[in-house]
């Protein structure tokens, strides 16, 4: 997004909240206690309603009546009681110490009666959205309801926004008053600073299972990065396009041509690819199996690739340390099984370690590594989300955003 279309992005202090419904989409798309009956479900990471305090409580104290919508979980357009948003109201409720409402839908008319009744001030917690399954339908009916509870729109939802639904798309044009919550402009703000003037040199860490969810990514980094370093699963399937052999590994046979395509832009760009020279490998995937690092980059067919190693983690953190600018975004292995973490905490210590050095790292499974092993703190940006934040970063703009800006 170029610099003057992220300014056109209004943010919640720049509206006038007092005396107003402000509407605002909350990503609130959060754990819940496993086994639990669905009346005594608790909220087991309230990372993400923290998130949103800054911007709830900014409505609050300008005297706004704060209406928050959300998803949770994927109940495919019907009501799910162990999906309803009440333990996350109970959350809220605790955490800004005012009564939070539970309202008994996010549309219609009993929803209506309720807000009518409310007093300046309050709060309340729509019902979620994917009840209905006019939400990801993006159906205007829908959009037209939800926005008829309010008088002012704010997306405070980044890692929904995507997406083009109801609630980040579709309700945004009913609205004159409309702006981005204080999340979603951090989020803009450091994902932006990746886009425009990184400082040199910058190093793009990629990782997990699938070369095809982020090839698109190495596309749009590559007038931008200095070197990629890949691991994971998706190292694999441009090892196969260099002509390397992978055993058993997990590989998309029908991207190799394509991961050959970008490996062939990089090198006329000048960008250096870093892949793993060598890998942990093991015959069978299970707990406490036998795991031996190869010699080279080759696996043998009898063997499947679980973690890059010894040499590619010191090749991997060489790159690292060389770098002012990382984006990270992706596991170097099965991370959830040790000891095939270990590249993954590696890297993860490398990237904490430098000192004058803007890191953003995305993705559930890398802030979960980070958080594992308690570095999260050390990285200057942890993105809220992961589809959004690669989606953000490989076309410059994301649906939520630009309705906000129609
Ligand atoms: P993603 O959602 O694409 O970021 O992928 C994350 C997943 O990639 C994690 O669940 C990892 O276990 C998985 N992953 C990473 N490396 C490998 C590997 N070598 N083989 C199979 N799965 C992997």
């Amino acid at each position: 997004m170029p610099q003057e279309q992220r300014m056109e992005l209004k943010t919640i202090d720049q509206l006038s909240l007092a005396h107003k419904r402000v509407l605002i989409r909350v990503d609130f798309n959060v754990p819940l206690t496993p086994g639990q009956k669905a009346s005594e479900q608790k909220v087991s990471d309230a990372t993400r309603v923290r998130e949103a305090l800054p911007t709830i409580q900014h409505a609050l104290a300008q005297g706004a009546t704060v209406l928050l919508a959300s998803h949770l979980g994927r109940p495919r357009g019907t009501v799910t009681p162990a999906l309803s948003l009440k333990p996350v109201a109970t959350l809220l409720q605790e955490l800004l110490g005012r009564p939070v409402h539970l309202a008994p839908d996010c549309v219609g008319p009993a929803v209506q009666r309720q807000i009518n009744q409310l007093s300046v001030g309050a709060v309340v917690m729509l019902e979620n959205l994917r009840f209905h399954a006019e939400e990801e339908a993006n159906d205007l009916a829908f959009s037209r309801a939800l926005a008829d509870l309010a008088d002012i729109y704010v997306n405070d939802a980044f890692g929904s926004s995507h997406r083009s639904h109801a609630s980040v798309v579709g309700v945004v044009q009913h609205f004159e008053d409309k702006g981005a919550g204080f999340l979603v402009r951090r989020e803009v703000e450091a994902l932006s600073s990746l886009l425009s003037a990184p400082d040199r040199p910058f190093v793009a860490i990629l990782g997990g299972a699938k070369v095809s969810d982020k090839i698109g990514l190495i596309h749009s980094l590559l007038p931008r990065a200095d070197a990629i370093i890949i691991g994971g699963a998706m190292a694999y399937t441009l090892l196969r396009a260099q002509g390397v052999k992978t055993g058993g590994s997990l590989v998309e046979p029908e991207k190799i041509g394509e991961a050959r395509n970008v490996l062939q832009q990089a090198q006329q760009q000048g960008v250096g690819i870093h892949l793993p020279q060598d890998h942990i490998v093991t015959a069978e995937m299970r707990v406490g199996a036998a795991t031996v690092a190869t010699a080279g980059a080759d696996i043998p067919d009898t063997q499947l690739g679980v973690d890059i190693g010894p040499h590619s983690i010191a090749a991997f953190r060489a790159v690292v340390q060389s770098a002012r600018t990382i984006l990270w975004n992706g596991p170097m292995g099965i991370f959830e099984m040790s000891p095939y973490d270990r590249g993954t905490r590696s890297i993860a210590e490398a990237v904490a370690s430098l000192s004058s050095c803007f890191s953003v790292a995305g993705g559930g499974d890398t802030v979960a590594a980070l958080s594992q092993a308690g570095l999260t703190d050390r990285i200057s940006h942890i993105s809220t989300g992961g589809g959004a934040s690669l989606a953000f970063l490989e076309s410059g703009d994301l649906p939520g955003l630009a309705a906000l800006r129609s």
